[in-house]
């Protein structure tokens, strides 16, 4: 038998179904009876799903004050929430001091995405710290912050 772990697209219409590496650049359009398929039809690996489509988190700084930056954060052009951040009270080390973000939107995949485009936007910062509500440690921990007081979970640049 054949290995079924490989990412296949299934078609809707008819019995075929072929995998995604071997698709192409017809890669939903089924060579046995032409139906078009969508990312829907492909099975076995949510991840490459994912790969097609469009995942895209834009960061931009809307407010600056003296203590505090606002940073939007759009996932796929859409508005998804803020990150607000400052500096804190060590070297090269930024303080997350808010997270809002609208109810769907606020998932480990999108915050770690946005994680991830602050070391770009902050080139200079090693450090990102946060003093989460106990409940939200856990969350934290998702995102790979560790916790370094009864208080502060930290990430380093590189993690
Ligand atoms: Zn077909």
């Amino acid at each position: 038998m054949k290995d079924t772990k490989e990412p296949k697209v299934n078609c809707a219409n008819c019995e075929w179904s072929w995998e995604v590496k071997d698709g192409g650049d017809d890669l939903f359009t089924c060579h046995e009876c032409g139906h078009v398929n969508s990312p829907k039809n492909i099975t076995e690996n949510k991840n490459i799903i994912k790969r097609f489509l469009r995942e895209e988190i834009n960061l931009q700084i809307t407010d600056e004050s003296p203590d505090t930056i606002s940073i939007l954060v759009e996932y796929n052009d859409r508005n998804a929430g803020i990150i607000m951040i400052a500096e804190a009270n060590a070297d090269n080390t930024l303080e997350i001091v808010g997270v809002k973000f609208k109810k769907d939107y606020e998932t480990v995949f999108i915050l770690n995405e946005a994680v991830k485009s602050l070391w770009g936007m902050f080139k200079e910062t090693n450090d990102l710290i946060v003093a989460p509500k106990p409940e939200g440690i856990s969350f934290w921990n998702k995102l790979g912050f560790n916790r370094i007081s009864p208080e502060y979970l930290i990430l380093s640049r590189g993690h």
